[in-house]
């Protein structure tokens, strides 16, 4: 173990700007300096088994051979083309499979290189959508709390209260609906009044299915899902499953709305599409929301397009990934994770301090009444394990290739921090 920090960290750290730090007590990152199946090695020697697959992107683990070699052909005959007018194989070959893996006719596949922008395009198509049918009340959205789907302005909008910092951005922020989830009979009956109330006013409905992430790792059933879908189709709003942390097996199955058997109006994909390789999002249409953007009228067409829109790199990844989804059991793996993060979790539900345990495929969270997450942070690495508390809660996300020994350093390790 060398203890002097590489010149590049100590050279940039007075000149970046970290993701959701107080950058005035933040601690210098950890310098990482390569990263083979689940392990984050360091620069000074030492390695992590990472139980956070890099913000849920790592399904296959880092430096998988079949990406990293796709990715390296690519990048040999074409790394990037605009595609305004011009087309490439990757992005084309990689819409059509979406929709194949995809249920039912979502069908229409538009790139962009970010989650919160997916979620955007996916807003403004469906108040769009309503627009082009002659509806041009419908411009609010309306969405559950304890959600979070990005921290752009429009998605910050959306987020719960909380997390988007709505009171922050008073003003800032398109005033949304933002309600309970309906778990329950009665909270049902009020989402229905509300949306009853502003049918006129409201063209989608948008939520995470089954497991909202970012904004605290809360799970619900698929028949709260289920409940969501009948009203948002009771009062013709565009229902939006925002899939981009549930997609691709982290749930136990390809995609959450699997689970709930129902198909959305559009759907958000993004974090492991490329296998957490590359940026790469994607909003998905069914036919009638495509047909509703058809016309002899050039005004109803869909006017967005990222400036790396279906980047070929980004594309050659995520063809690589859904590769690997097909050949290898990530599904089956998914089931493995879930038992043993069951098993070497279960434990944490009778330490003092813990209010829940809760698992839903390779998800696993420990909900504490309040943590230090820098003193944890520190804990966890001391035991070799990268594992990032945020709000009340500890969590893993491992790659779905995880083994179960893997497994088991990090669901202990998970254990012995929240006791200590
Ligand atoms: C991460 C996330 C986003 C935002 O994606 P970015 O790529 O960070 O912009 C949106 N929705 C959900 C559910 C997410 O987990």
């Amino acid at each position: 173990m060398s203890a002097k920090p590489p010149a590049w960290l100590t050279q940039g750290w007075p000149h970046i700007w970290l993701p959701y730090a107080q950058m005035q007590t933040a601690q210098t990152p950890l310098a990482v300096v390569g990263a083979n199946g689940v392990r984050l090695k360091l620069a000074d020697g030492r390695e992590l088994i990472d139980g956070v697959a890099s913000w849920w992107t790592v399904a296959h683990g880092y430096n998988h051979p079949h990406i990293r070699e796709a990715v390296a052909r690519q990048l040999e005959t074409l790394p990037h083309v605009m595609l305004g007018g011009l087309a490439h194989e990757q992005a084309f070959t990689l819409a059509k499979r979406l929709a194949t893996f995809l249920p039912g006719d979502l069908n229409r596949v538009f790139f962009s290189d970010s989650g919160s922008v997916a979620v955007e395009v996916a807003l403004k198509m469906a108040i769009q959508f309503h627009i082009n049918r002659g509806e041009r009340g419908r411009t609010k959205v309306l969405s559950f709390k304890g959600g979070y789907h990005g921290d752009t302005f429009a998605t910050m909008a959306i987020c719960d209260p909380d997390e988007g910092m709505h009171s922050l951005f008073k003003g800032a922020l398109a005033e949304q609906f933002v309600v309970d989830l309906p778990s329950d009979h009665l909270k049902t009956e009020a989402l229905d009044r509300i949306l009853d109330r502003h049918a006129k006013e409201i063209a989608a409905v948008i939520v995470e299915p089954l497991v909202q992430g970012a904004a605290g790792m809360k799970f619900h059933s698929a028949e709260t899902l289920r409940r969501i879908a009948d009203a948002a189709r009771r009062h013709d709003m565009v229902l939006i499953l925002d899939e981009i942390f549930t997609g691709f097996a982290r749930t136990g199955t390809m995609f959450a709305m699997n689970q709930g058997g129902l198909v959305p109006d559009i759907v958000c994909l993004g974090k492991a599409l490329t296998g957490g390789t590359l940026p790469l999002a994607a909003t998905v249409a069914t036919d009638r929301i495509f047909e509703g953007f058809l016309s002899d009228d050039a005004s109803k067409a869909l006017m967005h397009g990222p400036t790396y829109m279906g980047n070929a790199l980004a594309c050659a990844a995520a063809n690589a990934s859904l590769d690997l989804f097909e050949q290898e059991p990530r599904i089956a793996q998914a089931a493995r994770i879930e038992w043993a993060l069951r098993r070497g979790l279960e434990p944490a539900r009778e330490i003092p301090g813990v209010r829940d345990v809760r698992i839903k495929g390779a998800i696993g969270v420990i909900e504490l009444e309040k943590l230090n997450k820098d003193e944890l942070r520190r804990r966890f690495i001391e035991k070799g394990v990268w594992i990032r508390p945020f709000g009340n809660i500890v969590y893993t996300t491992p790659p779905l290739t995880m083994t179960d020994d893997e497994l088991k350093i990090v669901t202990s390790a998970m254990v012995d921090v929240v006791r200590a």
